[in-house]
């Protein structure tokens, strides 16, 4: 720190500035690090994953350096048509062998991490309603890995996976539209949350068999009135893909109304343990 002035003892402060206005500012920034680094000693932030205080030093982060290192994308090979762990095996068709028969509509899907460990908590947590810091947290290290990821053109369109209005009334929070939102923004493609609709309220996916899941879902959505997907490249953002049912049907119905390609991204793909079914999507 130098006071604002170069080696060359120039002001680093525009020209334009009223010299007694630069100082001010000045001053007023030390006493706003002043009055922060009080408040942190005070009361130490607290890690958004795992609830421990860390240092004051790191009082812009909302998550502690483990935790941070933790959450970052997983970069283990997976089969880019589900989103499922191959290992180092390769693909020589450019999917794995499950998905080769399966004559999914899914184009594509990206995947932050998987659903274990601290990602797993914090997406639970993220569903609660005081947890939105969480979220805009998570939904940041989410779009800047998907940007990363991207192939090719930015898609056309970017939804979130819809929920049932009825849920809506009981839940405050949207995880998948909240991702949407980032992600379209990282893409630079301005998200349209209410494109896709959920037309009746379905049981909960969770304690269901792969079948069971897919009957729950089928018929339940559809496009909004006020928007065309005909030959759009959509992107459809969810927080959890398990079995792939949910979002099959999704993309299903985006294909029957002339979607040219759907690619889906989410931020944690359920393991083959996960759910105890062995082979998730099928
Ligand atoms: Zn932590
Ligand atoms: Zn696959």
């Amino acid at each position: 720190m130098n006071g604002g002035l170069t080696q060359s003892g120039k002001s680093l402060l525009s020209e334009n500035q009223p010299e007694s206005q630069a100082v001010d500012t000045c001053w007023g920034n030390r006493w706003k690090c002043v009055w922060k680094m009080g408040l942190d000693l005070l009361f130490p932030p607290v890690c958004l994953c795992c609830l421990q205080e860390f240092p004051a030093a790191t009082v812009a982060a909302k998550l502690c350096q483990d935790c941070d290192e933790a959450l970052q994308a997983d970069s283990s090979t997976k089969c880019p048509r589900c989103g499922q762990l191959v290992g180092a095996q390769a693909l020589p068709t450019g999917s794995c062998a499950g998905c080769c028969n399966s004559g999914s509509p899914i184009d594509q899907v990206y995947v932050h991490g998987n659903y274990d460990g601290p990602l797993r908590e914090v997406i639970i947590r993220m569903k609660r309603d005081r947890y939105e810091i969480l979220t805009r947290e998570m939904a940041r290290l989410f779009a800047r890995s998907l940007a990363s990821q991207w192939e090719g053109a930015p898609p056309d369109v970017v939804a979130a996976v819809p929920v049932h209005w009825l849920r809506r009334m009981t839940r405050c929070t949207h995880v998948a539209a909240s991702l949407a939102r980032t992600a379209g923004d990282q893409l630079e493609v301005p998200p349209t949350i209410d494109l896709l609709l959920c037309t009746r309220r379905m049981g909960k996916q969770a304690w269901m068999l792969p079948d069971a899941r897919r009957r729950n879902v089928r018929g339940g959505f559809a496009v909004s009135s006020t928007t065309s997907v005909q030959g759009k490249h959509v992107l459809v953002v969810d927080d959890v893909m398990t079995t792939g049912a949910t979002l099959d049907e999704i993309a299903r119905m985006l294909k029957q109304k002339r979607a040219r390609r759907v690619t889906v991204a989410v931020l944690a793909r359920g393991l083959g343990d996960t759910i105890g079914t062995g082979s998730l999507r099928r």
